[in-house]
């Protein structure tokens, strides 16, 4: 056999990296030294040694920029997706694309060089697989560009790029391998999670509390604020932050704050060192956004796409809540930027702008108290449909569910019931006056 392709499922994937070896090694040398699952050979380079077209590996561009317009495929962690933006990819690879959102690539993105028939080598993506494609030059399975792209629409692919082709095809995938001689420069390695590995289902959850890690953005001194002096960024964050914690603790939610006090201005990778040495569960940065006078609504930030990765399911989880309160959004409500916080936190990030304090409608909702709390009751909404937690509606005055624990449930619906109490606060303290009358209803006073 003298083609291969594999769709391996996203999900089973535990690592993707492209290994960079100058063309000094074998594959076989590889298979050797990374362990990877899967080996295929990647990118093109210049006869000075250069990888081109683009290629960026563990955070560094190793290529010439710009080379075009072309797109190329990106991923920080696993989060593969096809893309122009290589700035916001930890690694990148552009060759030739072939399939994009669906359909053949509207433009040709080879020369006279890699046309024709050869062997050929495709990286692709499905809704949820990663495909990988090589067939044998010089053999019965050589095809043109066109053939290639008809295949790989076939398999499912609704992207896909061509990458070096002709003697440099091949691969090992699992085992089933095309050989060449031919040291390449760069190859593209997956790793896939063994049984034990592959995470439990939800349901197989520990029941341990989840972890949410709150960052109230900047600190005192920020200058950030509305122009006309009345409203700082900061003291927002900061009783943002006051006003959401203890709802999230309410729903049973350990949560961990990356400032003591309103005083603490830490650095921001000091705030990712809390939520990764606190091993939380999500990371959720608080802030209000500026820009021209006429931009206005919420918008959550994420590091990148794409919607299945964890950071966009929390995003849009939190997104949906705050959409349902009537909170007017910025564009759709989710936008990606590799903001410190969200590119060194090992949890699912989102960083919330609740709106434009550059806004005169935004600037008067966001010094509102009562528009806070609804703020923050969407945001621990949203927090917990992400974390799977039935949301407990919160009491109207005290801010607390109005229902009381598992423990209590029992004795507290046995005295509504009785008439001690009318059913409401169940988490209120009792005062004296209240007290008084409670021993009263149970006939205890003369
Ligand atoms: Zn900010």
């Amino acid at each position: 056999m003298s083609k291969q392709s594999v769709s391996i499922p996203l999900h089973e994937i535990s690592r993707l990296a492209i290994v960079v070896t100058n063309c000094r090694k074998t594959m076989s040398q590889v298979k050797t030294e990374t362990g990877a699952d899967y080996i295929l050979n990647g990118g093109m380079w210049n006869p000075d040694g250069s990888p081109c077209v683009g290629l960026k590996a563990d955070g560094r561009l190793l290529s010439k920029t710009p080379w075009g317009n072309v797109h190329g495929y990106g991923w920080t962690g696993t989060d593969i997706h096809m893309t122009l933006d290589w700035r916001g990819c930890a690694t990148y690879l552009a060759v030739s694309p072939i399939i994009k959102d669906g359909i053949k690539y509207p433009q040709k993105t080879y020369d006279k060089a890699q046309d024709g028939v050869r062997g050929r080598s495709a990286i692709g993506l499905t809704k949820d697989a990663l495909v990988l494609y090589c067939s044998g030059d010089k053999t019965a399975d050589e095809s043109s560009p066109e053939e290639l792209t008809r295949e790989l629409l076939a398999l499912g692919c609704n992207s896909a790029m061509m990458l070096d082709g002709g003697g440099s095809s091949q691969c090992n995938f699992a085992g089933k391998q095309i050989k060449s001689a031919r040291k390449v420069h760069n190859w593209i390695c997956v790793w896939t999670k063994k049984t034990a590995e592959t995470p439990p289902d939800k349901e197989e959850k520990p029941v341990s509390k989840p972890i949410v890690c709150l960052d109230p953005g900047h600190g005192p001194g920020c200058v950030n604020g509305s122009p006309d002096g009345t409203y700082k960024e900061c003291d927002f964050t900061w009783d943002m932050y006051t006003r959401l914690r203890p709802l999230l603790e309410a729903q049973g939610i350990t949560v961990v704050g990356t400032r003591e006090k309103e005083s603490d201005y830490p650095s921001l990778s000091a705030r990712a060192s809390v939520s990764n040495r606190a091993g939380a569960d999500l990371f959720v940065s608080l802030h209000s956004n500026a820009a021209g006078s006429s931009a206005r609504g919420f918008v959550a930030f994420t590091s990148a796409p794409p919607e299945t990765a964890a950071r966009n399911k929390l995003a849009a989880a939190i997104i949906n809540r705050i959409h349902a309160a009537g909170v007017v959004l910025w564009g759709s409500g989710l936008a990606h930027e590799l903001y410190t916080v969200l590119a060194s936190t090992t949890a699912p990030a989102v960083l919330l702008e609740y709106g434009f304090h550059t806004n005169a409608q935004d600037l008067a909702l966001l010094k509102d108290a009562a528009y806070r709390d609804k703020l923050a009751q969407a945001t621990c909404a949203g927090i917990c449909d992400y974390l799977g937690l039935e949301v407990k509606e919160p009491d109207q005055e005290s801010g607390q569910p109005n229902e009381p624990d598992g423990w209590a449930k029992e004795a507290w619906s046995k005295a509504v019931a009785a008439g001690i109490f009318d059913g409401t606060r169940p988490r209120d303290g009792l005062t004296r006056q209240e007290a008084a009358v409670v021993l009263d209803r149970l006939g205890l006073l003369k």
